[in-house]
């Protein structure tokens, strides 16, 4: 019986992890959890699947919530949900809290010799260098989550690293795959949220309209799978069914393919090397008929070619290309600025930023808390 962890229980991710652990309860045990602010949702969880210890975001949630449920240690804040992450009697951890606030709690659970679960790509994004250094130091497998490097994962299987030519990561292009810059100028908040195949948390579908989501994944491939940039693509695939591709020194391509549902990279994750029995129906390729494929427009989407400028760039760059997103994406959310804005903020932030290449988790913090406040400069300037 595998003991589980799950960081942002209550987020999307978080949810699909429970339900495919409902599924197999005789292969896994919910051990601990943790929330944000969402205790109506986070209590339900409590009740259904029993765990010892949980956290969340702050002291006043956790006092609310400590009036519904008993008998169970609830910790708060950064600290608590650090704690939480590093549970003795853990052995998997599934790293689902959204952005730079999930990269110190994935760090505490790889240096408690967790095996981590990653759908919190925004940690590495900021600091890939020093996860995997630490991973390595602690012999802790990190197994992707994110769909593409979950597909990736597979396709490599126990292939040697140097038989891999380069890595073809597909992207359904969000719900705005074939506008003009134009057009996309008076998108709402409420228009970018409606993804066409998936259903995910807020932060990553205005990624997946802005396509930044592919940026930061290519920067995910690149320290999960050691690669060269350049040997990381992308493809726009509208149908979401081919999850990504490898392509080894032959030239020959393996793709790993399945409907879009994030319980399938879950349930992986949780039972590698194992599988488990049918966690999201078959395929149905008849139905489909028709896989597309073309390259992403650059020019429309800019973010994308921002996480490739920032990646040869390197030290503190990724960083702040993280940070700057993060700020610009909730600017846009509460409607301060426009869709057009968040590149634009974006760009502005890197240019002005003095890269650090000290790898260092205090450079990386601090170049993190730089960004979000030239940042928020910019979108101010934007809102007069
Ligand atoms: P979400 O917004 O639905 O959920 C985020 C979770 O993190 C919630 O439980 C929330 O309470 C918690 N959280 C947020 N801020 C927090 C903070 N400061 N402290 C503690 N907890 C906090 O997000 P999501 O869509 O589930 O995405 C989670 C991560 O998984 C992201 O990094 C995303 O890029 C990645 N991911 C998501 C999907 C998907 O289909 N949703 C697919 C691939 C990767
Ligand atoms: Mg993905």
């Amino acid at each position: 019986m595998k003991k589980i962890t799950i960081l942002g229980a209550t987020g999307s991710i978080g949810r699909s992890s429970l339900d495919v652990i409902a599924n197999n309860r005789h292969a896994f045990k919910v051990i601990a959890l943790t929330a944000g602010r969402n205790i109506a949702l986070f209590e339900k969880q409590i009740r259904a699947f029993r765990p010892e210890v949980v956290a969340v975001a702050d002291k006043k949630t956790a006092d609310a919530l400590s009036k519904k449920v008993k008998n169970i240690d609830i910790l708060s804040g950064p600290g608590g949900i650090k704690e939480v992450a590093a549970y003795h009697k853990a052995d998997f951890v599934i790293s689902s809290i959204v952005g730079a606030a999930g990269l110190i709690p994935t760090i505490a659970a790889i240096e408690a010799g967790k095996t981590v679960g990653l759908a919190n790509k925004e940690s590495l994004v900021m600091a890939g260098e020093i996860v995997m250094k630490k991973a390595l130091k602690n012999r802790v497998r990190i197994i992707p989550v994110d769909s593409e490097h979950s597909a990736v994962f597979q396709c490599i299987g126990s292939h040697r690293p140097s038989e891999v030519r380069r890595i073809i990561l597909t992207a359904s292009g969000g719900p705005f795959v074939n506008r003009t810059q134009k057009e996309l100028a008076n998108i709402t908040a409420r228009e970018a949220l409606k993804h066409p195949n998936w259903s995910m948390g807020r932060k990553i579908s205005i990624d997946s309209a802005t396509l930044m989501n592919k940026g930061l994944e290519v920067i995910e491939a690149r320290w999960l799978f050691n690669m060269k940039p350049e040997a990381i693509d992308v493809l726009i695939h509208p149908q979401s069914i081919v999850h990504s591709l490898v392509e080894f020194k032959d030239r020959s391509c393996l793709a790993q393919l399945s409907m879009p549902d994030m319980r399938g990279p879950i349930a992986y994750a949780l039972s590698y090397p194992d599988r488990v029995e049918d966690p999201i129906g078959g395929l149905k390729l008849h139905e489909i008929e028709t896989l597309t494929f073309k390259k992403p427009d650059h020019k429309t989407f800019p973010c994308l070619s921002y996480a490739y400028r920032t990646l040869r760039e390197g030290g503190t760059m990724p960083c702040v290309l993280n940070a700057s997103n993060e700020a610009a994406v909730h600017a846009f959310l509460g409607s301060r600025i426009g869709f057009n804005d968040i590149p634009s903020v974006i760009r502005k932030t890197i240019d002005k930023h003095a890269v650090n290449r000290g790898s260092s988790l205090e450079a990386v913090l601090e170049a993190d808390r730089w960004a979000r406040e030239t940042a928020e400069n910019h979108i101010k300037r934007l809102e007069k």
